[in-house]
């Protein structure tokens, strides 16, 4: 058995060295050190602590408060060679009682237990008689009360300090937000510890976001020219959405799944095992879908509405990709979005200081989708950190908008709005603002107005898109109970506005978005499709598939998910280095000893037939 990290990174896991501040962390911890780990999706959290739980002597206990979740990693890690164990409910009363022999003869290396689980005397009882060499708290952030994932169980897990003093400990989460940190220091009682924190860069994910014009056209032109065959997921606001969009993708020839709270717990687990097991599923969903689920190649994540708040976003765009490889987040929003969840906020149950939190959430998240600013920008700068250069991949980076002084026009269009009395849509005030001559403008007397017609400066179409990005800007707010009149957002908005002191920045292109997106996406993929950019040659595309279907063969026999049995990564190393040995094939990321043994020579087999 090695001993140490290196050795452990390269044998058992195939990689050649750590990235970002795993070493740093792993020797911490592996000393005895105890530690919180802030790192973002997909930037390596678990060998944080396998490695150490390896390292050193003992039994490393993982508390992660999904069994779905425990399931995947033990699969993993059994794959790998390691011996480890989730103890729950699940397991057959034999099974159980064979798992505890283990754990206290020290046959067991990582063991994977939901806090409450943890938490009974029983348990705590079985661990004295075991030799620990760590805990590792996964999803830490479940601890804090402010959080959408909040666990009490978490809670009391301070206790492990207490009751098992000389076992170190090591917290991790993906959560970015600097309260919740304090929040999972203090109450797992980590002050000693060291906090490591990484960037919360996803530098992989290209975000893109622009105005829902005609959003099946969209989604299929995203959908047919990026992600052919890809898994990826869809979020829309509502059930009956959900349930439309999937059938609608189906029926285009999709293999698309719907997701949501209405379905019933078989057909929501079935649906979800089709999204882990196979390849190439779709799945359409509310925010239920997501938490727990720990799929590596998820290659796209599609928004049809506005989520309510950037965390949100960042959290659901945040699970493509946690393979590293090129993956895609596309936001389609509308006005009527913003009008929603701003009356959904107005007339929730909060009291009065949440409702102005959550408003001002919605805010930033307005303001990321009309600023002309990089994307990834503006989304560390929300998260406390700062990115020096544009990103150069993003919609904005990679297609700049171009913009104009639109505070006049603001002027113009919030003034019309005021004198026509707060009520009228988007329609009647354009035809205001143009002085058109119509049945309606001389029913209200709106001819008389100083309004009218001062607008001759734009288009109708201009107008109309000017309406809709002032809105977007929170200057106006769309009327839900009525017909969808407009009336002014907030004063402190407008005025500054109305009084010139502030200037309006309107994006040009909007009103041609659609046709726009046409050329912004072919032009932002270089080298090829956007999946797999690092696939270039036909052939090497062609190989790829052929290991895919082999991979998916092997993981049906077992019936676990395909990426238990090698990551996509592996598989494109795989096609473009055409390895005809075992050991040249050991040099390939993904491949240590366990799984080189296992498939090494069926992949092997199956390149043959390839050439060089
Ligand atoms: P997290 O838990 O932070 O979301 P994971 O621990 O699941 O992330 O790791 C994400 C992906 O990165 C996995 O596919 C993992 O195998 C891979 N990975 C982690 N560390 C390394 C490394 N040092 N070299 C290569 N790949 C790595
Ligand atoms: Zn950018």
């Amino acid at each position: 058995m090695p001993t140490s990290p290196q050795d452990i990174l390269r044998d058992i896991f195939g990689f050649d060295s750590f990235r970002g501040r795993q070493a740093e962390i792993i020797a911490h911890v592996t000393g005895g050190g105890e530690a919180l780990v802030l790192m973002p999706t997909g930037g390596g959290k678990s060998l944080c602590y396998q490695i150490p739980a390896l390292c050193r002597t003992g039994m490393g206990v993982v508390v992660s408060p999904l069994i779905a979740l425990m399931r995947d990693q033990v699969e993993a890690l059994k794959q790998l060679g390691v011996r480890a164990a989730a103890l729950n409910s699940t397991l057959e009363n034999g099974e159980a009682g064979r798992l505890i022999d283990q754990m206290q003869s020290g046959k067991i290396d990582l063991l994977y237990i939901a806090p409450e689980r943890l938490l009974m005397d029983s348990t705590l009882n079985l661990l004295d008689k075991c030799k620990l060499s760590l805990f590792a708290i996964d999803e830490a952030h479940c601890v804090s009360q402010w959080g959408h994932d909040f666990r009490p169980e978490y809670l009391q897990l301070a206790i492990l300090h207490e009751r098992f003093p000389n076992v170190p400990r090591v917290a991790l989460t993906a959560t970015a937000d600097v309260p919740t940190r304090g929040e999972i220091v203090k109450k797992l009682k980590l002050e000693s510890g060291r906090v490591f924190i990484s960037s919360f860069d996803r530098p992989n994910i290209r975000y893109h976001v622009t105005p829902k014009i005609k959003p099946r056209e969209q989604i299929l032109r995203f959908l047919k020219e990026d992600h052919a065959g890809e898994s990826g997921i869809i979020y829309c606001l509502s059930r009956a959405k959900v349930e439309e969009t999937a059938t609608w993708l189906a029926r285009q020839g999709y293999h698309a799944l719907p997701y949501h709270a209405g379905l019933s717990p078989q057909v929501r687990a079935r649906n979800q095992d089709a999204f882990i097991k196979d390849e190439g599923v779709i799945v359409v969903a509310t925010i239920a879908f997501g938490m727990g689920i720990d799929k590596p190649d998820v290659r796209f994540v599609i928004h049809m509405n506005m989520p309510k708040s950037i965390e949100a976003y960042y959290q659901e765009t945040g699970r493509a990709g946690r393979d590293g490889l090129p993956s895609e987040a596309l936001l389609l929003y509308g006005i009527d979005d913003v009008a929603k969840l701003g009356s959904m906020i107005e007339n929730g149950e909060a009291d009065a200081q949440r409702k102005q939190l959550e408003r001002r959430k919605l805010d930033s998240l307005i303001g990321y989708c009309s600023s002309p600013r990089c994307r990834r920008q503006v989304l560390l700068d929300y998260f406390g950190e700062t990115l020096a250069e544009p990103c150069g991949n993003c919609d904005l980076c990679l297609h700049p908008v171009p913009t104009f002084d639109g505070t006049v026009a603001a002027q113009k269009a919030l003034s019309c709005v005021f004198r026509t009395g707060q009520r009228f849509g988007a329609v009647h005030l354009t035809d205001v603002l143009v002085g058109a001559d119509t049945e309606r403008v001389k029913q209200f007397n709106h001819d008389q107005l100083p309004t009218y017609g001062i607008g001759k400066d734009f288009t109708r179409a201009q107008w109309r898109d000017i309406f809709r990005q002032l809105v977007v800007h929170g200057l106006l707010v769309t009327d839900m109970e009525g017909h969808g009149g407009l009336r002014l957002g907030p004063d402190a908005r407008c005025r500054p506005v109305l009084r010139g002191e502030q200037k309006v920045t309107l994006r040009e292109d909007a009103t041609f978005a659609l046709k726009q997106e046409t050329k912004r996406n072919r032009a932002a993929a270089p080298g090829g499709p956007h999946g797999k950019p690092t696939l270039e040659k036909a052939d090497d595309e062609k190989l790829f598939q052929t290991l895919r279907a082999l991979r998916l063969t092997i993981a049906k026999t077992q019936n676990v998910p395909p990426y238990v049995i090698f990551h996509d990564t592996t598989l494109i190393a795989l096609a473009k280095a055409r390895p005809q040995t075992l050991d040249t094939m050991a040099t390939l990321p993904g491949l240590g000893t366990a799984k080189l043994t296992r498939y090494g020579q069926a992949f092997l087999d199956a390149i043959k037939g390839y050439g060089r």
